[in-house]
Protein backbone atom coordinates (compact mmCIF):
# COMPACT_ATOMS: atom_id res chain seq x y z
CA UNK A 1 0.00 0.00 0.00
CA UNK A 2 1.36 3.46 -0.54
CA UNK A 3 1.87 6.64 1.49
CA UNK A 4 3.19 8.86 -1.33
CA UNK A 5 0.07 11.92 -1.27
CA UNK A 6 -0.52 14.00 -3.77
CA UNK A 7 -2.60 16.94 -4.25
CA UNK A 8 -6.14 15.82 -6.57
CA UNK A 9 -8.41 17.90 -8.65
CA UNK A 10 -11.31 16.69 -6.02
CA UNK A 11 -9.11 18.04 -3.09
CA UNK A 12 -9.83 22.00 -3.80
CA UNK A 13 -11.04 23.74 -0.54
CA UNK A 14 -15.15 25.15 -1.31
CA UNK A 15 -16.68 26.62 0.04
CA UNK A 16 -19.73 24.86 0.68
CA UNK A 17 -19.92 21.82 2.85
CA UNK A 18 -18.02 18.81 1.39
CA UNK A 19 -20.20 15.27 1.58
CA UNK A 20 -17.87 12.51 1.53
CA UNK A 21 -19.77 9.40 0.49
CA UNK A 22 -17.71 6.63 0.29
CA UNK A 23 -19.41 3.12 -1.20
CA UNK A 24 -21.48 3.46 -4.55
CA UNK A 25 -23.77 0.66 -3.41
CA UNK A 26 -27.29 0.94 -2.30
CA UNK A 27 -26.56 2.97 0.60
CA UNK A 28 -23.99 5.30 -1.31
CA UNK A 29 -26.23 5.84 -4.15
CA UNK A 30 -29.79 6.62 -2.20
CA UNK A 31 -27.57 9.00 0.13
CA UNK A 32 -26.24 11.05 -3.18
CA UNK A 33 -29.87 11.44 -4.51
CA UNK A 34 -31.34 13.03 -1.51
CA UNK A 35 -28.51 15.28 -1.70
CA UNK A 36 -28.83 16.34 -5.06
CA UNK A 37 -30.63 19.90 -5.16
CA UNK A 38 -29.11 20.65 -1.63
CA UNK A 39 -26.37 23.28 -1.33
CA UNK A 40 -23.33 20.98 -0.91
CA UNK A 41 -20.63 19.68 -2.46
CA UNK A 42 -20.61 15.50 -2.92
CA UNK A 43 -18.26 13.13 -3.72
CA UNK A 44 -19.35 9.75 -4.06
CA UNK A 45 -15.67 7.47 -3.66
CA UNK A 46 -15.96 4.12 -4.87
CA UNK A 47 -12.76 1.43 -5.62
CA UNK A 48 -15.09 0.75 -8.97
CA UNK A 49 -16.55 2.73 -11.49
CA UNK A 50 -20.42 0.95 -11.28
CA UNK A 51 -23.02 0.38 -8.88
CA UNK A 52 -23.77 -3.02 -8.69
CA UNK A 53 -27.32 -4.98 -8.39
CA UNK A 54 -25.70 -7.56 -6.46
CA UNK A 55 -29.39 -9.56 -5.67
CA UNK A 56 -28.46 -10.04 -9.61
CA UNK A 57 -25.17 -11.39 -9.69
CA UNK A 58 -25.63 -15.11 -10.18
CA UNK A 59 -27.67 -14.54 -13.24
CA UNK A 60 -24.45 -13.26 -14.64
CA UNK A 61 -22.47 -15.84 -13.47
CA UNK A 62 -24.51 -18.49 -14.49
CA UNK A 63 -24.56 -16.54 -18.09
CA UNK A 64 -27.72 -15.14 -17.87
CA UNK A 65 -27.62 -11.46 -17.97
CA UNK A 66 -24.24 -9.77 -18.57
CA UNK A 67 -22.36 -7.78 -16.26
CA UNK A 68 -23.73 -4.32 -18.15
CA UNK A 69 -27.13 -5.18 -17.08
CA UNK A 70 -26.60 -5.43 -13.72
CA UNK A 71 -24.39 -2.62 -13.28
CA UNK A 72 -24.57 0.82 -14.15
CA UNK A 73 -21.42 3.56 -14.14
CA UNK A 74 -21.81 5.53 -11.35
CA UNK A 75 -20.81 8.84 -13.38
CA UNK A 76 -23.82 7.74 -15.81
CA UNK A 77 -26.26 7.37 -12.30
CA UNK A 78 -24.77 10.37 -11.12
CA UNK A 79 -24.98 12.32 -14.35
CA UNK A 80 -27.48 15.17 -13.56
CA UNK A 81 -26.23 16.08 -9.99
CA UNK A 82 -24.50 19.28 -10.14
CA UNK A 83 -23.13 19.12 -6.97
CA UNK A 84 -21.97 15.68 -7.21
CA UNK A 85 -18.31 14.38 -8.30
CA UNK A 86 -17.11 10.91 -8.70
CA UNK A 87 -14.03 9.67 -7.52
CA UNK A 88 -12.62 6.61 -8.50
CA UNK A 89 -10.11 4.98 -5.73
CA UNK A 90 -9.78 2.36 -2.65
CA UNK A 91 -9.63 4.29 0.72
CA UNK A 92 -6.89 3.73 2.63
CA UNK A 93 -6.83 5.62 5.63
CA UNK A 94 -8.77 8.44 7.79
CA UNK A 95 -7.40 11.09 9.84
CA UNK A 96 -10.56 12.16 11.97
CA UNK A 97 -9.07 15.01 13.00
CA UNK A 98 -7.93 16.57 10.24
CA UNK A 99 -10.98 14.91 8.31
CA UNK A 100 -9.33 13.78 5.08
CA UNK A 101 -9.57 10.43 3.58
CA UNK A 102 -6.38 9.12 2.08
CA UNK A 103 -7.42 7.14 -1.31
CA UNK A 104 -5.27 5.05 -3.22
CA UNK A 105 -5.54 5.02 -7.03
CA UNK A 106 -5.12 2.23 -9.65
CA UNK A 107 -1.25 2.82 -10.35
CA UNK A 108 -0.56 2.93 -6.24
CA UNK A 109 -0.59 6.40 -5.90
CA UNK A 110 -2.52 8.18 -3.73
CA UNK A 111 -4.46 11.86 -2.68
CA UNK A 112 -6.30 13.20 -0.14
CA UNK A 113 -9.90 13.52 0.11
CA UNK A 114 -11.30 16.06 2.77
CA UNK A 115 -14.40 16.54 3.92
CA UNK A 116 -16.85 18.24 6.03
CA UNK A 117 -19.49 15.45 6.42
CA UNK A 118 -18.68 11.63 5.87
CA UNK A 119 -21.25 9.05 4.70
CA UNK A 120 -19.67 5.53 5.35
CA UNK A 121 -21.69 3.05 2.94
CA UNK A 122 -18.44 0.14 2.15
CA UNK A 123 -20.81 -2.71 2.27
CA UNK A 124 -19.60 -6.17 3.11
CA UNK A 125 -17.33 -8.61 1.70
CA UNK A 126 -17.41 -12.79 1.49
CA UNK A 127 -16.16 -14.03 4.91
CA UNK A 128 -13.96 -17.57 5.38
CA UNK A 129 -14.20 -17.94 8.89
CA UNK A 130 -10.17 -17.66 9.26
CA UNK A 131 -9.87 -20.07 6.04
CA UNK A 132 -8.60 -17.64 3.41
CA UNK A 133 -7.06 -20.37 1.77
CA UNK A 134 -10.48 -21.33 0.41
CA UNK A 135 -10.91 -18.26 -1.56
CA UNK A 136 -8.58 -19.58 -4.37
CA UNK A 137 -10.82 -22.93 -4.94
CA UNK A 138 -14.34 -21.11 -4.05
CA UNK A 139 -14.78 -17.84 -5.27
CA UNK A 140 -17.71 -15.75 -3.07
CA UNK A 141 -20.06 -14.07 -4.75
CA UNK A 142 -19.88 -10.38 -3.63
CA UNK A 143 -18.51 -8.51 -6.48
CA UNK A 144 -18.77 -8.43 -10.13
CA UNK A 145 -15.31 -9.81 -10.49
CA UNK A 146 -16.72 -12.83 -8.23
CA UNK A 147 -19.59 -13.41 -11.13
CA UNK A 148 -17.42 -13.38 -13.87
CA UNK A 149 -15.17 -15.52 -12.22
CA UNK A 150 -17.88 -18.18 -11.24
CA UNK A 151 -18.68 -17.86 -14.53
CA UNK A 152 -15.39 -18.83 -16.12
CA UNK A 153 -15.71 -21.81 -13.12
CA UNK A 154 -19.03 -23.00 -14.23
CA UNK A 155 -18.72 -22.71 -18.59
CA UNK A 156 -14.92 -24.04 -18.29
CA UNK A 157 -15.87 -27.36 -16.22
CA UNK A 158 -18.68 -28.20 -18.87
CA UNK A 159 -16.12 -28.06 -21.63
CA UNK A 160 -13.21 -29.69 -19.80
CA UNK A 161 -15.55 -32.87 -19.26
CA UNK A 162 -16.29 -32.60 -22.80
CA UNK A 163 -12.85 -33.13 -23.75
CA UNK A 164 -11.88 -36.16 -20.89
CA UNK A 165 -12.26 -39.58 -22.47
CA UNK A 166 -13.47 -41.41 -19.27
CA UNK A 167 -17.07 -41.21 -17.03
CA UNK A 168 -14.41 -41.46 -14.32
CA UNK A 169 -12.58 -38.67 -15.07
CA UNK A 170 -15.70 -36.64 -15.97
CA UNK A 171 -17.46 -37.28 -13.20
CA UNK A 172 -15.53 -34.58 -10.80
CA UNK A 173 -15.76 -31.63 -13.30
CA UNK A 174 -19.73 -32.52 -13.69
CA UNK A 175 -20.01 -31.67 -9.80
CA UNK A 176 -20.97 -28.33 -7.91
CA UNK A 177 -20.43 -28.06 -4.35
CA UNK A 178 -22.06 -24.79 -3.36
CA UNK A 179 -21.12 -23.84 0.41
CA UNK A 180 -24.17 -22.21 2.13
CA UNK A 181 -28.21 -22.71 1.87
CA UNK A 182 -29.02 -18.60 2.06
CA UNK A 183 -30.63 -17.17 -0.58
CA UNK A 184 -27.90 -16.31 -2.52
CA UNK A 185 -26.65 -20.08 -2.42
CA UNK A 186 -30.06 -20.96 -3.08
CA UNK A 187 -29.93 -19.08 -5.95
CA UNK A 188 -27.01 -20.43 -7.37
CA UNK A 189 -27.39 -23.88 -7.10
CA UNK A 190 -30.91 -23.56 -8.44
CA UNK A 191 -29.37 -21.33 -11.92
CA UNK A 192 -26.75 -24.12 -11.89
CA UNK A 193 -29.09 -26.85 -12.57
CA UNK A 194 -31.21 -24.62 -15.00
CA UNK A 195 -27.85 -23.93 -16.80
CA UNK A 196 -26.83 -27.54 -17.22
CA UNK A 197 -30.71 -28.77 -18.07
CA UNK A 198 -32.21 -26.57 -20.26
CA UNK A 199 -29.10 -24.04 -21.49
CA UNK A 200 -26.53 -26.36 -22.52
CA UNK A 201 -28.95 -29.80 -22.64
CA UNK A 202 -28.34 -29.49 -26.65
CA UNK A 203 -24.55 -28.44 -27.37
CA UNK A 204 -22.19 -31.26 -25.96
CA UNK A 205 -21.94 -34.39 -28.33
CA UNK A 206 -19.43 -36.39 -25.49
CA UNK A 207 -21.55 -35.37 -22.24
CA UNK A 208 -25.19 -35.21 -21.19
CA UNK A 209 -24.86 -31.63 -19.21
CA UNK A 210 -27.79 -32.37 -17.43
CA UNK A 211 -25.83 -35.50 -15.47
CA UNK A 212 -24.17 -32.22 -13.56
CA UNK A 213 -24.52 -32.99 -9.91
CA UNK A 214 -25.10 -29.69 -8.08
CA UNK A 215 -24.40 -30.21 -4.19
CA UNK A 216 -25.83 -27.49 -1.84
CA UNK A 217 -24.60 -27.47 1.94
CA UNK A 218 -26.14 -25.82 4.72
CA UNK A 219 -24.86 -26.15 8.74
CA UNK A 220 -28.83 -25.57 9.41
CA UNK A 221 -32.27 -27.72 9.60
CA UNK A 222 -33.95 -26.03 6.59
CA UNK A 223 -32.36 -24.33 3.61
CA UNK A 224 -33.61 -19.95 3.92
CA UNK A 225 -33.64 -19.95 7.55
CA UNK A 226 -34.77 -16.01 7.13
CA UNK A 227 -37.84 -16.65 5.37
CA UNK A 228 -40.96 -18.38 7.34
CA UNK A 229 -41.03 -22.17 7.28
CA UNK A 230 -43.37 -22.68 5.03
CA UNK A 231 -41.64 -20.76 2.37
CA UNK A 232 -38.34 -22.70 2.60
CA UNK A 233 -40.04 -25.87 2.56
CA UNK A 234 -41.63 -25.39 -0.61
CA UNK A 235 -38.04 -23.54 -1.89
CA UNK A 236 -37.21 -27.03 -0.77
CA UNK A 237 -38.90 -29.06 -3.31
CA UNK A 238 -38.81 -27.11 -5.92
CA UNK A 239 -34.83 -28.05 -5.26
CA UNK A 240 -35.79 -31.16 -5.25
CA UNK A 241 -37.47 -31.43 -8.13
CA UNK A 242 -35.17 -29.35 -10.13
CA UNK A 243 -32.23 -31.93 -8.72
CA UNK A 244 -30.02 -30.14 -6.32
CA UNK A 245 -29.26 -32.32 -3.61
CA UNK A 246 -29.05 -30.67 -0.47
CA UNK A 247 -27.64 -31.71 2.76
CA UNK A 248 -28.22 -30.45 5.76
CA UNK A 249 -26.68 -29.87 8.98
CA UNK A 250 -23.48 -29.97 7.87
CA UNK A 251 -20.64 -27.78 7.86
CA UNK A 252 -17.96 -27.73 4.48
CA UNK A 253 -14.95 -27.81 6.80
CA UNK A 254 -12.10 -28.13 4.08
CA UNK A 255 -11.80 -26.87 0.50
CA UNK A 256 -8.56 -28.19 -1.86
CA UNK A 257 -9.13 -27.78 -6.07
CA UNK A 258 -10.28 -31.63 -6.26
CA UNK A 259 -13.56 -31.29 -3.76
CA UNK A 260 -14.61 -30.50 -0.58
CA UNK A 261 -14.76 -32.27 2.88
CA UNK A 262 -17.99 -31.94 5.21
CA UNK A 263 -18.35 -32.38 8.90
CA UNK A 264 -21.92 -33.15 10.11
CA UNK A 265 -23.38 -30.79 13.07
CA UNK A 266 -24.35 -34.19 15.63
CA UNK A 267 -22.39 -35.61 17.86
CA UNK A 268 -20.90 -37.89 15.23
CA UNK A 269 -18.84 -35.24 13.83
CA UNK A 270 -18.97 -37.55 10.60
CA UNK A 271 -16.48 -36.52 8.05
CA UNK A 272 -17.63 -36.75 4.24
CA UNK A 273 -15.24 -35.83 1.28
CA UNK A 274 -16.82 -35.38 -2.10
CA UNK A 275 -14.42 -34.58 -5.37
CA UNK A 276 -15.74 -31.44 -7.72
CA UNK A 277 -13.86 -29.13 -9.58
CA UNK A 278 -16.10 -25.89 -8.94
CA UNK A 279 -16.78 -24.83 -5.53
CA UNK A 280 -18.68 -21.90 -4.58
CA UNK A 281 -18.66 -20.55 -1.15
CA UNK A 282 -21.20 -18.27 -0.27
CA UNK A 283 -21.30 -18.61 3.83
CA UNK A 284 -21.34 -15.62 5.68
CA UNK A 285 -19.94 -12.08 5.26
CA UNK A 286 -17.48 -9.83 7.24
CA UNK A 287 -16.77 -6.13 6.80
CA UNK A 288 -14.39 -4.90 4.47
CA UNK A 289 -11.44 -4.15 5.20
CA UNK A 290 -11.84 -0.43 5.29
CA UNK A 291 -13.98 -0.96 8.21
CA UNK A 292 -10.92 -1.92 10.91
CA UNK A 293 -9.11 1.30 9.88
CA UNK A 294 -12.38 3.11 10.12
CA UNK A 295 -12.96 1.91 13.75
CA UNK A 296 -9.22 2.05 14.85
CA UNK A 297 -9.15 5.65 13.72
CA UNK A 298 -12.25 6.86 15.66
CA UNK A 299 -11.87 4.62 18.70
CA UNK A 300 -14.99 2.67 18.38
CA UNK A 301 -14.97 -1.45 18.44
CA UNK A 302 -16.46 -3.47 15.57
CA UNK A 303 -19.38 -5.70 16.54
CA UNK A 304 -20.53 -9.09 14.49
CA UNK A 305 -18.76 -9.70 11.34
CA UNK A 306 -16.91 -6.66 12.17
CA UNK A 307 -20.12 -4.00 11.20
CA UNK A 308 -19.59 -0.45 13.00
CA UNK A 309 -22.28 0.28 15.94
CA UNK A 310 -23.92 3.32 15.45
CA UNK A 311 -26.66 5.48 17.26
CA UNK A 312 -30.08 5.51 16.82
CA UNK A 313 -29.33 8.35 14.36
CA UNK A 314 -26.81 6.56 12.78
CA UNK A 315 -23.83 8.69 13.51
CA UNK A 316 -20.62 6.90 14.93
CA UNK A 317 -20.80 7.40 18.45
CA UNK A 318 -18.26 10.43 19.32
CA UNK A 319 -18.64 11.60 15.94
CA UNK A 320 -21.50 13.46 14.67
CA UNK A 321 -19.98 14.02 11.17
CA UNK A 322 -19.36 10.49 10.60
CA UNK A 323 -22.34 8.11 9.66
CA UNK A 324 -22.29 4.85 8.55
CA UNK A 325 -25.11 2.71 6.65
CA UNK A 326 -26.03 -0.42 4.66
CA UNK A 327 -24.46 -3.22 5.52
CA UNK A 328 -21.83 -1.94 7.28
CA UNK A 329 -23.73 -0.23 10.28
CA UNK A 330 -24.55 -2.22 13.22
CA UNK A 331 -28.06 -1.03 14.55
CA UNK A 332 -30.48 -3.37 16.26
CA UNK A 333 -30.19 -6.26 14.20
CA UNK A 334 -30.88 -4.89 10.98
CA UNK A 335 -30.63 -7.27 8.02
CA UNK A 336 -28.18 -6.50 5.47
CA UNK A 337 -30.76 -6.02 2.90
CA UNK A 338 -30.61 -3.74 0.19
CA UNK A 339 -34.20 -2.07 1.68
CA UNK A 340 -32.20 -1.42 4.65
CA UNK A 341 -29.36 0.49 3.29
CA UNK A 342 -31.68 2.10 0.27
CA UNK A 343 -33.59 3.74 3.81
CA UNK A 344 -30.41 4.60 5.66
CA UNK A 345 -28.88 6.61 2.84
CA UNK A 346 -31.50 8.18 2.11
CA UNK A 347 -32.35 9.19 5.78
CA UNK A 348 -28.59 10.47 6.27
CA UNK A 349 -28.86 12.37 3.18
CA UNK A 350 -32.02 14.06 4.92
CA UNK A 351 -30.00 14.47 7.93
CA UNK A 352 -27.45 16.46 6.16
CA UNK A 353 -29.95 18.26 3.81
CA UNK A 354 -31.37 19.59 7.07
CA UNK A 355 -28.39 20.75 9.09
CA UNK A 356 -27.07 23.40 6.17
CA UNK A 357 -26.60 26.11 5.51
CA UNK A 358 -25.75 26.48 9.67
CA UNK A 359 -28.88 24.78 10.73
CA UNK A 360 -28.16 22.56 13.81
CA UNK A 361 -27.20 18.75 13.75
CA UNK A 362 -29.71 16.82 13.17
CA UNK A 363 -30.35 13.31 15.46
CA UNK A 364 -33.43 12.07 13.96
CA UNK A 365 -33.35 8.97 14.96
CA UNK A 366 -33.34 6.33 11.91
CA UNK A 367 -36.84 3.96 11.07
CA UNK A 368 -36.53 1.18 8.76
CA UNK A 369 -39.89 0.08 7.21
CA UNK A 370 -39.46 -3.32 6.33
CA UNK A 371 -40.97 -3.82 2.83
CA UNK A 372 -40.18 -7.92 3.23
CA UNK A 373 -38.05 -9.96 0.71
CA UNK A 374 -37.23 -12.24 -1.74
CA UNK A 375 -36.03 -15.08 -3.11
CA UNK A 376 -35.07 -16.68 -6.78
CA UNK A 377 -35.15 -20.44 -6.05
CA UNK A 378 -36.05 -21.47 -10.10
CA UNK A 379 -37.95 -20.71 -13.29
CA UNK A 380 -41.79 -20.06 -12.67
CA UNK A 381 -40.95 -20.37 -8.50
CA UNK A 382 -39.90 -17.87 -6.05
CA UNK A 383 -40.64 -16.41 -2.59
CA UNK A 384 -41.72 -13.72 -1.26
CA UNK A 385 -42.62 -12.69 2.11
CA UNK A 386 -43.57 -9.60 3.41
CA UNK A 387 -45.42 -8.68 6.20
CA UNK A 388 -48.40 -11.42 6.50
CA UNK A 389 -48.07 -11.89 2.98
CA UNK A 390 -46.28 -15.16 1.63
CA UNK A 391 -46.37 -16.06 -1.69
CA UNK A 392 -44.12 -18.83 -3.61
CA UNK A 393 -44.44 -20.65 -6.85
CA UNK A 394 -45.48 -18.78 -10.32
CA UNK A 395 -47.18 -15.92 -8.50
CA UNK A 396 -44.06 -15.48 -5.85
CA UNK A 397 -42.04 -15.53 -9.13
CA UNK A 398 -43.97 -13.03 -11.15
CA UNK A 399 -43.47 -10.76 -7.41
CA UNK A 400 -40.01 -11.33 -7.53
CA UNK A 401 -39.56 -10.44 -10.69
CA UNK A 402 -41.46 -6.96 -10.72
CA UNK A 403 -39.62 -6.21 -7.45
CA UNK A 404 -36.23 -6.91 -9.42
CA UNK A 405 -37.25 -4.77 -12.40
CA UNK A 406 -37.88 -1.93 -10.18
CA UNK A 407 -34.94 -1.84 -8.75
CA UNK A 408 -32.28 -2.24 -11.34
CA UNK A 409 -30.80 0.97 -11.91
CA UNK A 410 -31.99 2.97 -15.09
CA UNK A 411 -34.09 2.38 -18.08
CA UNK A 412 -31.09 0.09 -20.63
CA UNK A 413 -30.85 -2.57 -17.88
CA UNK A 414 -34.51 -2.65 -16.86
CA UNK A 415 -35.58 -3.33 -20.61
CA UNK A 416 -32.16 -5.45 -21.23
CA UNK A 417 -32.62 -7.84 -18.59
CA UNK A 418 -36.15 -8.35 -19.48
CA UNK A 419 -35.74 -9.18 -22.65
CA UNK A 420 -33.03 -11.33 -21.83
CA UNK A 421 -35.46 -13.08 -19.45
CA UNK A 422 -38.28 -13.68 -22.04
CA UNK A 423 -35.99 -14.93 -24.62
CA UNK A 424 -34.27 -17.68 -21.69
CA UNK A 425 -37.87 -18.14 -21.11
CA UNK A 426 -39.34 -19.12 -24.39
CA UNK A 427 -36.21 -20.81 -25.41
CA UNK A 428 -33.61 -22.30 -22.88
CA UNK A 429 -30.70 -20.60 -23.61
CA UNK A 430 -28.45 -18.31 -22.16
CA UNK A 431 -26.62 -15.94 -24.23
CA UNK A 432 -24.20 -14.34 -21.76
CA UNK A 433 -21.63 -17.03 -21.67
CA UNK A 434 -18.35 -15.84 -22.95
CA UNK A 435 -15.54 -15.86 -20.06
CA UNK A 436 -12.03 -14.41 -20.28
CA UNK A 437 -8.94 -15.52 -18.51
CA UNK A 438 -7.46 -14.41 -15.90
CA UNK A 439 -7.14 -10.52 -15.01
CA UNK A 440 -7.15 -7.47 -17.14
CA UNK A 441 -3.41 -6.91 -16.86
CA UNK A 442 -2.53 -10.64 -18.37
CA UNK A 443 -5.41 -10.82 -21.17
CA UNK A 444 -2.70 -8.90 -23.24
CA UNK A 445 -0.89 -12.18 -23.31
CA UNK A 446 -3.62 -14.73 -23.22
CA UNK A 447 -2.13 -17.23 -25.13
CA UNK A 448 0.23 -20.02 -23.60
CA UNK A 449 4.19 -19.43 -23.73
CA UNK A 450 4.84 -22.00 -26.89
CA UNK A 451 8.61 -21.28 -27.41
CA UNK A 452 10.72 -24.60 -27.37
CA UNK A 453 12.96 -22.88 -24.33
CA UNK A 454 9.75 -23.05 -22.90
C1 LIG B 1 -25.48 -12.32 -4.16
C2 LIG B 1 -26.31 -11.36 -3.35
C3 LIG B 1 -27.68 -11.39 -3.43
C4 LIG B 1 -28.45 -10.48 -2.71
N1 LIG B 1 -29.82 -10.52 -2.82
C5 LIG B 1 -30.56 -9.61 -2.16
C6 LIG B 1 -31.98 -9.58 -2.32
O1 LIG B 1 -32.55 -10.38 -3.06
N2 LIG B 1 -32.68 -8.61 -1.64
C7 LIG B 1 -32.06 -7.69 -0.85
O2 LIG B 1 -32.72 -6.82 -0.27
N3 LIG B 1 -30.73 -7.71 -0.67
C8 LIG B 1 -29.96 -8.63 -1.30
N4 LIG B 1 -28.61 -8.63 -1.14
C9 LIG B 1 -28.00 -7.69 -0.19
C10 LIG B 1 -27.80 -6.30 -0.80
O3 LIG B 1 -27.20 -6.39 -2.06
C11 LIG B 1 -26.97 -5.49 0.16
O4 LIG B 1 -27.68 -5.38 1.36
C12 LIG B 1 -26.65 -4.10 -0.38
O5 LIG B 1 -25.89 -4.19 -1.56
C13 LIG B 1 -25.88 -3.28 0.66
O6 LIG B 1 -25.65 -2.02 0.15
P1 LIG B 1 -24.43 -1.15 0.71
O7 LIG B 1 -24.54 0.18 0.02
O8 LIG B 1 -24.42 -1.17 2.18
O9 LIG B 1 -23.11 -1.93 0.25
P2 LIG B 1 -22.68 -2.44 -1.18
O10 LIG B 1 -23.80 -2.50 -2.14
O11 LIG B 1 -21.91 -3.68 -0.92
O12 LIG B 1 -21.69 -1.29 -1.69
C14 LIG B 1 -20.47 -1.04 -1.06
C15 LIG B 1 -19.57 -0.26 -2.03
O13 LIG B 1 -18.45 0.21 -1.32
C16 LIG B 1 -17.30 0.08 -2.12
N5 LIG B 1 -16.13 0.03 -1.24
C17 LIG B 1 -15.85 -0.85 -0.26
N6 LIG B 1 -14.69 -0.53 0.36
C18 LIG B 1 -14.23 0.58 -0.26
C19 LIG B 1 -13.07 1.37 -0.09
N7 LIG B 1 -12.16 1.14 0.88
N8 LIG B 1 -12.88 2.44 -0.91
C20 LIG B 1 -13.78 2.72 -1.89
N9 LIG B 1 -14.90 2.00 -2.10
C21 LIG B 1 -15.12 0.94 -1.30
C22 LIG B 1 -17.55 -1.20 -2.90
O14 LIG B 1 -16.80 -1.20 -4.11
C23 LIG B 1 -19.05 -1.13 -3.16
O15 LIG B 1 -19.37 -0.55 -4.40
C24 LIG B 1 -27.82 -9.54 -1.87
C25 LIG B 1 -26.42 -9.51 -1.78
C26 LIG B 1 -25.68 -10.41 -2.51
C27 LIG B 1 -24.17 -10.36 -2.41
Amino acid sequence: MTTAREPSSLAITRSRPRVVILGGGFGGIYAARRLRDVDVDVTLLDRGTSHVFQPLLYQCATGLLSEGEISSPLRHLLRGHRNAHVALGEAQSIDPDAKVLTVSRFDGSAFDLPYDYLIVAAGMRQAYHGHDEYIQWAPGMKTLDDALAIRRKLISAFEMAESLPTAQERQPWLTFAVAGGGPTGVEIAGQIRELATHALAHEFRSIDPSEARVLLFHGGDRVLPSFDRKLSASAQRTLDKVGVETHLGVQVTDVRETGIETTSGDETRTKKRYEARTILWTAGVEAVPFAAVLADALGVNQTHGGRIAVEPDLTVPGHPDVWVIGDLMSLKDLPGVAEVAMQSGKHVGGCIARMVPGGAPDRKPFKYRNFGSAAYIARRHALLQAGPIRLSGFVGWVSWGVIHIAFLAGYRNRFGALLNWAATLATGSRRERAITYGDPESARQPYSDLSPES
